[in-house]
C-alpha cells in the first residue's frame, strides 16, 4: 500500500503540491495526466523518496520511503541505460548495486528480459538497440528488482506510434495480476485509458489531482484499443479534462 499523506512538496522557489493525500493498493495502476509543468514528475520524485516533502509523509507498506529505496522502481523517458554495458549487465546492475550474488542476479536478469521479450538480445550492447528495445531493457532492469512501487515518467513519449503501442501492450500484460502499486505519468489520454485502473487529472497551482475511475480497467491494451468503449471513455475523459483545466 502506498500512502502519501498531507504532503507539501516543492522546490526553493515554489510549492508544487500543498496538502496532497493519495492512497493506492497493490494491483492498482494510477495513470496521471496533466499539462506540462503542472507537477507530474515532482509527484513521482516525492513518491520515490528522491524529493523529501516539506511537510507530510510518504510510506509504502507502512514504512517511510527514502532515496535509494530498493522497493521502488523508476522508469524514465530517457532510458538511463549504460551504453558501455551489455543488455544483460544493464538489467543486472540494480541487483548488483544491492549486493545480490552473481548467479542469482544473472538468473533474475534473464527472467526479466524474457518477460519483456528481449532474452535473445542479452549479449548485445545498448547502442545497437532501437529506442523501443532500449525502453524494454529499462523496464526489464526495474522488473528484475521486483519493486513494490513502480513509477514511470512518460516512458513511451520518445517512441514512434507503433512501437509505443507494442510497449503499451507489454506494460499492460506485465501489470496484469501483479501485486504492486504502479503510477504511470503520461501526456496521452489514450494511454491513461489503456493502462490505468484509475486515472488522475492533475491541474492547478498548487496542483490538485482529480481521480476518475476507468471503465476499461482490467482489459488488455490490445483488446481495449479497438473497442467502442475505449473511444467513449477517451471522449468522456477529454471533456472532463477540459472542464477541470478551464475551471
Ligand atoms: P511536469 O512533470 O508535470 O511537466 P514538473 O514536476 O517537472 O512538471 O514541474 C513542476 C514545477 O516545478 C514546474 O514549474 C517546474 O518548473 C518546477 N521544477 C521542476 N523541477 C525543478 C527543480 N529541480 N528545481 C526547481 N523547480 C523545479
Ligand atoms: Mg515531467
Amino acid at each position: 500500500m502506498l500512502r502519501i499523506e498531507r504532503c507539501t512538496v516543492g522546490y526553493a522557489d515554489q510549492t508544487v503540491f500543498s496538502d496532497l493525500t493519495l492512497a493506492a493498493a497493490p494491483g492498482e495502476t494510477l495513470a496521471v495526466v496533466g499539462p506540462s509543468g503542472c507537477g507530474k514528475s515532482t509527484l513521482l520524485y516525492a513518491a520515490a523518496g528522491l524529493l523529501a516533502p516539506h511537510r507530510g509523509t510518504v510510506a509504502l507498506d507502512g514504512q517511510p520511503v527514502a532515496a535509494g529505496d530498493r522497493r521502488v522502481g523508476l522508469v524514465l523517458q530517457q532510458y538511463g541505460l549504460f551504453p558501455w554495458f551489455s543488455v544483460l549487465e544493464n538489467v543486472a546492475l540494480g541487483l548488483r548495486l544491492h549486493g545480490v550474488p552473481r548467479e542469482e542476479r544473472v538468473a533474475a536478469a534473464y527472467a526479466a528480459l524474457d518477460a519483456v521479450g528481449m532474452q535473445q538480445l542479452a549479449p548485445r550492447f545498448i547502442t545497437t538497440l532501437s529506442g523501443g528495445q532500449q525502453q524494454r531493457v529499462a523496464i526489464a532492469r526495474t522488473w528484475a528488482m521486483q519493486p513494490r512501487l513502480l513509477l514511470m515518467d512518460e516512458p513511451f513519449s520518445a517512441l514512434d506510434a507503433l512501437t509505443r503501442e507494442s510497449l503499451q501492450d507489454l506494460l499492460c500484460s506485465l501489470l496484469q495480476g501483479r501485486r504492486m502499486v504502479s503510477i504511470l505519468v503520461t501526456h496521452s489520454i489514450d494511454e491513461a485509458v489503456l493502462i490505468g485502473s484509475r486515472i488522475g487529472v492533475m491541474h492547478g497551482h498548487p496542483a490538485k489531482i482529480t481521480w476518475v475511475d476507468n471503465p476499461l480497467s482490467g482489459r488488455t491494451a490490445d483488446t481495449a484499443r479497438t473497442s467502442p468503449e475505449f473511444f467513449a471513455a477517451v471522449a468522456g475523459l477529454r471533456r472532463r479534462f477540459a472542464e477541470l483545466l478551464h475551471a
